[in-house]
This record gives structure tokens, C-alpha cells and sequence, in this order.
């Protein structure tokens, strides 16, 4: 067995990680294997370090004067203009200038920082707690510079301690290695440091499964495609009440058409061939586990317009689109069916792909890893089908799908136009989706790419909930007209205006803010600092409630909603399943959060109490 050579409850001197700052620690345990020591700082804070990153208390001159903190976060908080005595740190006669000496324990520090492992460790519950070390408690301005005779105090203490920004702290040879990847095709991928990753890729233990577990997901697995024929069945009924439930059931042969399918391959395989055009923007996506970024090329809003061309020259050529609504169940069934193959498809793709591209929601489960998906982001070659299948086959179809319903309603009722209802659906929705292919980038910084792996909860959601599911309100008008008078249509566009203010500005200030932590315009907002060197913003929309793009959303579902009257619940059923995921999806990314980022989460909890609605939850 490896000896050891500090022993629980000794009181020593740790390492900040990162930097050379060494600081009063209790050693609590150590692990032989990982041979790091769990030791607790006295703010607190609980880290694992290396036995090289810790040193006898004897080893340190005592300071006299009582300027040293005690802890780096309080230090850190006071901003004094003290140094500690750092074994780097040169002594105090020295010949170098002090901006070569700073520049000199800055380097130093950078090459810490690279090295320096922040294992993740689990939150525990109750007190003694082990958590990653989550930096800066208070929050700060990031305009909030300190006074000039304490700058050199501050920047030492910032890049040391902190990753500030993902690419100050990249070594210079490894930034000429990217740029010159970066000019060469797509494919490649670029690589950061370890101790830039987002979060360490373990899959999820089995009692940390979401979706109710095995059990859980199994029942939804069934049960999706079931309730889905059920709510379209209901929806084409003359009197679409719950009380006439169950709705008369067809015969599955009724149900399947292989011309349909037929066309469903072929507007799939259309808009793959769109997603592969070498048109529009190649950007990086989120650092992966090993260090790699992948790259996507954001198109998706080019492949919209030429679909809308394609569409419309169809329409042009008499193509009867009305053929869709008549064979509306079909083609639910062929996108199910499709969705089906394709996560049989990707589990075993999965299962020749490196622990390293495992998302970290998956389990070791195989039934709980085909619905959440194993690998994180599979890819044919330089296709990502994950990516593709988010925005495109499923979110341009509710689109079409929307369009047919508003030809359909015309032809059933008769009418020359159609009516203010159809039109207000389809144009909330069309606002919708344009917004979302227009900030495609957006889509990487979501849970679906950066968390969730790409298995039937995905594939079934992007491909056959979003297109058939969404599209309900306007499916339910072809056969229940509802007049709308302008003043009400005036209220509920404000409606769905207010919605969609409240989510386009608070997606686009984090998402602006995850690109670029320093851009000026956000040197107003106020933030957490977190050990993994991302930070949180806790001013602004973020500061408002902790889901300001999930309240706008579901904002702008109502709004979506309104327009089909109040006759029926059922085009309100969008509303409800939206309340009940987002809800859902909330806690889901809390207890994410949580993990990342530990205690500077929970003062981010004390900050903005309320989850999604201010006052409420
Ligand atoms: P978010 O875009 O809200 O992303 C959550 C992540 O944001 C967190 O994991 C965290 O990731 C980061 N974050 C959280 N709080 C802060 C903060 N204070 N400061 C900075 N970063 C923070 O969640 P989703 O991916 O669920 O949703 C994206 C959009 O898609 C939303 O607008 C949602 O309404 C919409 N949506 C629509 C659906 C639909 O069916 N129509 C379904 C699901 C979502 P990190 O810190 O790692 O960056």
C-alpha cells in the first residue's frame, strides 16, 4: 500500500489550486487510490490535492503582520493589498522589475492552472458536505476593478485562482495548433485544456436516474406514441370533448402507408441535404470531457428559405399539400416508426463509441440509455445527427405542417381566406421557429447538446412529438373554427409579444454571455464566479427568476393557445404538457447546476429564489 505522508486532522498548508497560494487546510481523509487528500480550507471549502500541493506548517515563514486571510475566498472578497508568502514568489530583493516578476508568477500560475486536477466531487446533502469548490461566493461586477494601487494584487489573484475566460489561460502553442486546425475543414475538432471542460463525463449512477428510472422511461417509451394517436384521434373528432373519450380507433394497417413513409424518407433526406450544403457560418461548439470542441455549421435558417422556395414551387406546380392533412396519421406513424429505427440505430452506434463521447446522462442501463441516449453527439462522418435532427426534419415540418392546416381549413369550411385564428397560430409559430433557426448557435449551449445524449427521448421528441404535437391548435381549427374579433386578437398578439421579449432577451443575454464572459455590454450585470471558470449571472434577466426563457415560453405557448377559444381543453393540452416539461426540466437542470457548481449555485438560489414564476415557483 502507498504510504501517506499527512494524516487526518492534520492541520497543514494546501495549495490553491491554480495558483501559488498556499493556505491553512484540515486534511479529512485521503483516498489511496486517486492518492489525493480531501482536505477542508477555513472558509469551509472542501478540495482534493495532491500530496506535492500540500506542506507541513513548518515549512512556512509565519507572517507577523495580520493582513493574511485566512481563506482565498475571503481574501479574494477583500481584495487586500497584502501578498502572501507564496514559496514562488520571488524575494522581496530581487533585480527583476515587478511587472517581470508579475508576469513571471502569472505564467507560473497558467502553467497551475493547467495542471492542477478539480476532481468533481458528489454534493452531499447534509452537512459535512464535499462539493467542487465554487470560487467566488459574492457576486461581482465585472466592471468592478479594484483601486490602482491593488491592481497588480488583483490580476495575480484573478488569473491565478480563477479560468477567467476560456481562451486567456489556452498555452501558446497549443493556440497556433488551433489556429491552424481552424483553417482546415469542419471535421476537425479543437482541443482545451482539462481543467477548461465543462464537467467531468461519469454516466449517472442507477439511483440518480431521472424519468423515474428504468421502470419510468419504459412507460414513457410506450406510452408516447399511444397517447400521441390518442390526442390526433381525439382532435378529429366533430365534438373533440374529453367526455367522448376514447375516440373510434383505426385498424393499424388503416394506419400505415408506405407512400407516405415514401415521402417522409424524402423530406428527411431533403433537409439532410440542406443541413450538408457548405453554406453559412462554422462555429465551436461547448469544450467536450476530453478536451475536444466540435464544430457545427449553422445553416439552418439558409435551409428554411430554400425549403420555403421548394414548398412554394410546388404549390406553384398544383402539388396538392392537402395530401398531408389527409393522411395525417400516417405520417405520424411513419415519423414514430422512423424515430424508432433510428434510436435502435443509434444505441448501437453507441456502443463501439469511446467512454470519453458517453453523454453524461446515460447509466450503464441499456433500457434507460436507449431513451436518453448513450453517446452525446453521434455523428456520421461530419454530420451530427443529433444537431440535424433538433432544428430541421422536425421543427421546419410544424412549420409546413401549420401551413397545411391553414390550406385545409379553407378547403373544409369554405372559405376564401383563412380565418384570424389560423392566421394568428401560424404566424406565433412561423416567429417561433425563424427566431430558432436564426440563433441556431443558441441550440449549443442547451441541456439537449450539452447534456442529454441522442437516444429515443430526442429522436421521438425532434422528429414526431415536436411536428404533430405542436402543430395541434392548428390541426384542431380545420374542424372547429373560432372567430376571433381584432380587439382580442390585439390582446393576445401583446400576449405573445411580452413572451417572446421575456425569452429571446434572457436566451440571448446568456448565451452572449457564455460566448463572451468580458463582452462590454454586459459589464453592467452582476456575477457568481464558479471553480469551473464559468460564471452566473445574477443580474439582469438571470436575476429576475432562475428560468427567464422558460417563463417567456411558456408566455408565448398561452398566446399560441388563446386563439382556438375556449370551447374545448384540448388545444390547451399544449399549454398543460409545456407547464408540466418545463417544470420537469427545471428541477432536471437545477440538480445539474448544483453539481457543476456546488455552493456557488445555492448563492445563486439565495440571490433569485424563484425558479420560473416571479412570486410563485
Ligand atoms: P437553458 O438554455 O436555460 O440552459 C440551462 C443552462 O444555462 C444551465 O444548465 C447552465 O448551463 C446555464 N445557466 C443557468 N443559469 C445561469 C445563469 N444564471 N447564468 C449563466 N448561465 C446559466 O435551458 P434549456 O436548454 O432547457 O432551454 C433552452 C431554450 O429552449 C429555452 O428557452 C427553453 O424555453 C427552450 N425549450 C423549448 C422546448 C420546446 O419544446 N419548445 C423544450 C425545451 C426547451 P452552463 O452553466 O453549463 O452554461
Amino acid at each position: 500500500m502507498p504510504s501517506r505522508k499527512f494524516a487526518d486532522g492534520e492541520v497543514v498548508r494546501g495549495r490553491w489550486p491554480g495558483s501559488s497560494l498556499y493556505y491553512e487546510v484540515e486534511i479529512l481523509s485521503h483516498d489511496s487510490s486517486s492518492q489525493l487528500y480531501t482536505v477542508k480550507y477555513k472558509d469551509g471549502t472542501e478540495l482534493e490535492l495532491k500530496e506535492n500541493d500540500i506542506k507541513p506548517l513548518t515549512s512556512f515563514r509565519q507572517r507577523k503582520s495580520g493582513s493574511t486571510s485566512s481563506s482565498p475566498s475571503r481574501r479574494r472578497g477583500s481584495r487586500s493589498r497584502s501578498r502572501s508568502r507564496s514559496p514562488g514568489r520571488p524575494p522581496r530583493g530581487s533585480r527583476r522589475s515587478a511587472s517581470a516578476s508579475h508576469q513571471a508568477n502569472v505564467k507560473e500560475a497558467r502553467k497551475e492552472v493547467l495542471a492542477v486536477k478539480l476532481t468533481p466531487l458528489i454534493l452531499k446533502p447534509f452537512g459535512n458536505s464535499i462539493s467542487r469548490y465554487n470560487g467566488e461566493p459574492e457576486p461581482i461586477k465585472r466592471n468592478d476593478m479594484p483601486p490602482k494601487h491593488t491592481q497588480e494584487q488583483f490580476h495575480l489573484s484573478q488569473e491565478s485562482s480563477y479560468v477567467p475566460t476560456q481562451h486567456s489561460l489556452r498555452p501558446r502553442r497549443e493556440e497556433i495548433k488551433l489556429k491552424e486546425l481552424d483553417s482546415k475543414e469542419e471535421k476537425l475538432v479543437t482541443k482545451v485544456p482539462a481543467s477548461l471542460r465543462t464537467f467531468e463525463v461519469t454516466p449517472s449512477p442507477m439511483k440518480d436516474l431521472e424519468f423515474g428510472g428504468v421502470p419510468g422511461v419504459f412507460l414513457i417509451m410506450l406510452g408516447l406514441p399511444v397517447f400521441l394517436f390518442l390526442l390526433l384521434l381525439m382532435c378529429r373528432q366533430r365534438d373533440p370533448s374529453l367526455l367522448n373519450f376514447p375516440p373510434h380507433l383505426p385498424a393499424l394497417y388503416d394506419l400505415w402507408e408506405t407512400r407516405v413513409f415514401g415521402v417522409y424518407l424524402l423530406w428527411f433526406f431533403i433537409q439532410a441535404l440542406f443541413y450538408l450544403l457548405p453554406i453559412g457560418k462554422v462555429v465551436e461548439g461547448m469544450p467536450l470531457i476530453d478536451g475536444r470542441r466540435l464544430k457545427y455549421r449553422l445553416n439552418g435558417f439558409y435551409a428554411f428559405i430554400l425549403t420555403s422556395a421548394v414548398v412554394g414551387t410546388s404549390l406553384f406546380w398544383g402539388v396538392e399539400l392537402s395530401y398531408v392533412y389527409s393522411h395525417f396519421l400516417q405520417f405520424a406513424l411513419a415519423a414514430t416508426v422512423f424515430a424508432v429505427v433510428l434510436s435502435v440505430y443509434l444505441y448501437a452506434h453507441s456502443l463501439k463509441a469511446p467512454r470519453s463521447e458517453l453523454s453524461p446522462a446515460s447509466s450503464g442501463n441499456a433500457v434507460y440509455d436507449f431513451f436518453i441516449g448513450r453517446e452525446l453527439n453521434p455523428r456520421i462522418g461530419t454530420f451530427d445527427l443529433k444537431y440535424f435532427c433538433e432544428l430541421r426534419p422536425g421543427l421546419i415540418g410544424w412549420v409546413v405542417i401549420n401551413l397545411v392546416m391553414l390550406l385545409a381549413e379553407m378547403k373544409v369550411q369554405g372559405r376564401t381566406a383563412p380565418s384570424l385564428a389560423m392566421i394568428l397560430v401560424n404566424s406565433f409559430q412561423l416567429l417561433y421557429v425563424v427566431d430558432a433557426l436564426w440563433n441556431e448557435e443558441a441550440l449549443l449551449t442547451t441541456m439537449d447538446i450539452i447534456h442529454d445524449g441522442f437516444g429515443f427521448m430526442l429522436a421521438f421528441g425532434d422528429l414526431v412529438w415536436v411536428p404533430f404535437i405542436y402543430s395541434f391548435q392548428a390541426f384542431y381549427l380545420v374542424n372547429h373554427p373560432n372567430e376571433v374579433s381584432w380587439p382580442v386578437a390585439s390582446l393576445i398578439i401583446v400576449l405573445k409579444l411580452c413572451g417572446y421579449v421575456i425569452f429571446r432577451c434572457a436566451n440571448s443575454q446568456k448565451n452572449a454571455f457564455r460566448k463572451n464572459p468580458s463582452d462590454p455590454k454586459l459589464a453592467h450585470l452582476k456575477i457568481i464566479h464558479t471553480s469551473t471558470g464559468k460564471s452566473l449571472l445574477v443580474s439582469g434577466w438571470w436575476g429576475f427568476v432562475r428560468h427567464p426563457n422558460y417563463l417567456g415560453d411558456l408566455i408565448m405557448a398561452l398566446a399560441w393557445s388563446l386563439p382556438c377559444g375556449f370551447n374545448h381543453i384540448l388545444p390547451y393540452f399544449y399549454v398543460i404538457y409545456f407547464t408540466m416539461l418545463l417544470v420537469h426540466r427545471e428541477a432536471r437542470d437545477e440538480r445539474h447546476c448544483k453539481k457543476k457548481y456546488g455552493v456557488a449555485w445555492e448563492k445563486y438560489c439565495q440571490r433569485v429564489p424563484y425558479r420560473i414564476f416571479p412570486y410563485v415557483y
